[in-house]
């Protein structure tokens, strides 16, 4: 694909212009108080370059699912604060999203001021499926401004007012965030360094067919673990205990397995286990147990891979030139089954070469455990997104902003 996408550079002089920014800051809240402020870092830097461009910066961005109407519980206020907190300047907050305060905070912008609309999920046009709706609520948004800046990776794969729309009705230009993500996915699907390991786990199998089918002619050597691990084994003809299975799964992983033989593709597999008899829980302490990949007792659960699988994935790594990652290795929210998920995070952030971490719960367990982000080469902030662009599917908040 040839890169027909504008960065904000093609929007011209900013200065005194009205740009609205649709970033993504759904963070996670405990009440009103941030828990993860990592997607407002992320979206700093944009905010910022448009700010010093001397733009009047709109932002407008959701948080949470709520039902299209007004709920303070999931009101943007406290991530206004955070966001003037990180961006070293008064961050004027709408208490609605295009009503009278939207205009009346948009009317008193001066040129590098930056303003956040309420969360956009109240007004129902947002998400709608209706064409017409989510076009009048687009209307309303690109009324507002001049300019429209798509930084919300996380929403690029969705067609909803705020990413998609609001794009046809202004000029239009992707943020540094989306560029930089769409970047690093173009180099994953086009032409990867070799060799270019893929490395999956995470719950389910079925949650990653796409990228499975879409990377396994790409990839020279898939290392699977995590729960979806199982599936495989069993396909193999394992016995895997009371371990996370999906029965219907089962001819696709023999299939895949079949594929990858004829094509060439390693496929790396764990020869161990750890295991315990029941799924943890507050209830008693976790008894890990470390057993072979084909003797799982029935009565276990399959909950990390083992040492030597551990080590058997590190040496599958070493000379990587790329690596993308998706889904931990075991139920690493408990230390007891987190080494595996630590032994590959590890690995990744010694590779020379383009290290990629794609996935909400991968990404929070390479913070839970401690890693510097910055010793991975790109730590892909939109989930869906990214699984979406990977599986070869077009991104509707992208492909509007293609320009010919
Ligand atoms: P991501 O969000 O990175 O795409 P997923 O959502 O697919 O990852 O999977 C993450 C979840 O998978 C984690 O909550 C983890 O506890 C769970 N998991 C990993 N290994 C196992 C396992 N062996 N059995 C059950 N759940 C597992
Ligand atoms: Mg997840």
């Amino acid at each position: 694909m040839v890169d027909h996408t504008a960065g904000i550079e093609s929007l011209g002089d900013l200065r005194g212009r009205r740009v609205l920014v649709r970033s993504d800051l759904n963070v996670p809240l405990d009440g009103t108080s941030i828990t993860d402020d990592g997607r407002i870092r992320a979206s700093v830097p944009t905010l910022r370059q448009l700010s010093d461009a001397g733009a009047r910066v709109i932002v407008t961005a959701h948080l949470g699912r709520p039902d299209g109407s007004p709920d303070p519980r999931y009101s943007l206020r406290p991530v206004a604060e955070r966001l003037s907190e990180l961006l070293g300047r008064p961050v004027a907050f709408a208490t609605d999203t295009v009503g009278a305060s939207a205009s009346e905070t948009v009317e008193g912008l001066a040129d590098g001021d930056v303003a956040l609309l309420e969360n956009v999920r109240f007004n129902a046009g947002e998400t709608s499926k209706d064409d017409a709706a989510r076009g009048a609520f687009a209307d309303e948004l690109a009324a507002l401004a001049d300019a429209f800046v798509s930084d919300g990776f996380g929403v690029v794969h969705r067609k909803q007012a705020s990413v998609y729309d609001v794009a046809q009705r202004l000029p239009s230009a992707m943020g540094g965030l989306v560029a930089a993500e769409v970047d690093v996915l173009r180099r994953l699907t086009e032409h990867p360094d070799r060799p270019y390991v893929v490395v999956l786990g995470g719950s389910k199998v079925s949650d990653k067919l796409g990228v499975i089918d879409n990377l396994i002619d790409k990839a020279d050597r898939l290392l699977i673990g995590g729960g979806m691990v199982f599936t495989f084994l069993k396909a193999q003809g394992h016995e895997v205990g009371r371990s996370l299975l999906e029965d219907d799964q089962l001819d696709t992983c023999t299939r895949y397995l079949t594929e990858a033989a004829d094509r060439g593709v390693e496929i790396v597999l764990p020869t161990d286990v750890v295991v315990d008899t029941a799924f943890p829980s507050g209830d008693r302490e976790p008894r890990p147990r470390v057993v072979p990949a084909s003797e799982i007792p029935v009565d276990a659960l399959g909950l990390d891979i083992g040492p030597e699988s551990s080590a058997a994935f590190a040496t599958a790594l070493a000379d990587a030139r790329t690596v993308f990652w998706n889904g931990p290795m075991g139920v690493f929210e408990v230390e007891a089954f987190a080494e595996g998920t630590r032994a590959v995070a590890e690995a990744l952030t010694k590779v020379d070469g383009l290290s990629v971490v794609g996935g909400g719960d991968s990404a929070a367990a390479v913070r839970q455990l401690g890693f510097d982000e910055a010793a991975f080469g790109h730590i892909s902030t939109g989930g869906g997104a990214s699984l979406e662009f990977l599986e070869g599917k077009q991104l509707p908040g992208i492909a509007v902003l293609e320009k010919d």
